[in-house]
């Protein structure tokens, strides 16, 4: 079997070893290099993709392989759809960045403070970070306050000073998660647990009028799938209101994927400012923060808060996404994506409690979490508390089978329109094959 495993990835594994001399870790993200799967390291090499196309990537060896990565979220009309390849080489054909004004920034722009209800005004950035980082920025000129508040397990990429999520229970002094983010930084971070509104409330009784704002996952995508529970996000509105803290709500994971009005149309919550990223662009590297407009006019050169990006509204970038969110606009996707991917779910239950292997699914419309849990996971230190052991095992036996999972337990599985029954089926029965691997173990 090991002759086997070699053969069927000897040129990933060619690939990797070139890719590991020129850059940290062979990659460009760290998780990407499959270090979190035991058993790994050399072992298990990353598979070095070659194309994409609805549903499925190919590696360099000629593997074809399910993607429940989507490169992380962007991808939700899958890989290389015609409409948004038309739109791209339109733009190919006529020169792709100016450092002037362009419409189709407009156009984009339009559209989004059209179908987001809380975004009046908008901006372009190049990353979820940059969003999620120049949204702060604003919170903390708009307050003239310097505290932040996160949640622990979330996510909002990796500017120091949300590079935080150490400590559980209550609230925890920010110390960071990375050498090289002074202290001096990370004590304005303060944390609570996500769906905890007793910490919050907490925190901000003690120091709501030092806080700028709170910012969180609408869904927190970022410790697995872990949807609000009950009435969490309106308390989270009411409680931020009354110490006159902004709420920020990080949607570049869920922003166009849950809904087209994102997160926030579905579960009627308003925040002061959203960041939105990956669907935004399309796949290209794009992302946005939005909100009311008294805020958004403190931007510069409207207002003294000062960001600016060299390849910021990439005409590139803005076709692909244009293109991607009016096919959302004009089509079923979010009925597509909800009943394929609630089949997904059903299936995986159902192979899973087959094999006698206990799990805790969620799932919001096309983002779908799966925990080797005998509980549910409500979260981080629910999250951490699951069998990762046997998430590895799985992992690795569904990528045996032509199924492309994210090599962390930590993900979320994204879906495409392109998921189709087949695709699904074809999942659910390698996932058979997995889960009783995982119950052999
Ligand atoms: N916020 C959230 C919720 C995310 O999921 C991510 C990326 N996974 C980011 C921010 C950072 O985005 P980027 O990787 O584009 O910088």
């Amino acid at each position: 079997e090991e002759q086997v495993k070699v053969d069927r990835y000897a040129k990933s594994r060619d690939a990797f070893a070139w890719a590991k001399e020129v850059m940290p870790g062979g990659v460009n993200s760290p998780v990407r290099a499959f270090k979190s799967v035991a058993g790994g390291g050399d072992e298990i090499v990353p598979v070095t993709v070659k194309s994409g196309k609805g549903a499925m990537v190919m590696d360099v060896d000629g593997n074809e392989y399910v993607d429940y990565v989507l490169s992380y979220g962007p991808l939700i009309l899958g890989h290389a759809p015609e409409v948004v390849s038309a739109a791209m080489s339109k733009v190919m054909r006529s020169g792709w960045t100016f450092g002037m004004p362009t419409e189709v920034e407009t156009q984009l722009a339009q559209l989004v403070t059209d179908v987001v209800p809380s975004v009046d005004v908008v901006r372009f950035v190049n990353s979820g970070t940059e969003a999620v980082m120049s949204a702060i920025r604003l919170a903390r000129a708009a307050t003239g306050r310097a505290k932040v508040i996160k949640c622990t397990g979330c996510y909002h990429g990796h500017s120091d000073s949300l590079l935080v999520q150490a400590g559980s229970g209550a609230t925890t002094l920010g110390v960071p998660s990375s050498p090289g983010v002074p202290e001096a930084i990370t004590q304005n971070t303060l944390l609570v647990p996500f769906n905890d509104l007793v910490a919050l409330d907490a925190v901000l009784k003690e120091q709501g009028d030092e806080v700028a704002c709170f910012v969180v996952e609408p869904i927190a995508g970022n410790m697995g799938c872990v949807p609000p529970q009950d009435d969490y996000l309106e308390v989270v509105r009411e409680l931020c209101d009354r110490h006159g803290v902004l709420l920020i709500f990080d949607e570049v994971m869920t922003g166009f994927r849950v809904d087209l009005g994102c997160a926030q149309k579905l579960y009627g919550v308003m925040p002061d400012l959203t960041c939105m990223g990956k669907v935004i662009g399309g796949g290209l590297p794009c992302a946005a923060y939005g909100g009311r407009e008294d805020l958004m006019r403190q931007v510069a050169p409207d207002g003294p808060m000062y960001q600016a990006g060299t390849l910021s509204g990439n005409p590139l970038a803005m076709a692909a996404g244009l293109a991607t969110l009016e096919v959302l606009r004009d089509t079923d996707a979010y009925g597509v994506l909800e009943t394929q991917t609630a089949s997904l779910e059903l299936g995986m239950k159902q192979a899973a409690s087959d094999a006698g292997v206990s799990v805790y699914t969620t799932r919001v419309g096309s983002m779908f979490g799966m925990f080797f849990s005998d509980k549910p996971v409500y979260n981080y230190e629910d999250a951490t508390a699951c069998r990762v052991d046997e998430y590895a095992i799985f992992f690795q036996s569904m990528l045996h089978q032509g199924v492309m999972l994210a090599p962390s337990a930590y993900e979320t599985w994204f879906t495409s329109t392109q998921h189709d029954e087949s695709v699904i089926n074809m999942t659910i029965d390698a996932a058979a094959v997995a889960f009783k691997k995982v119950a052999g173990a």
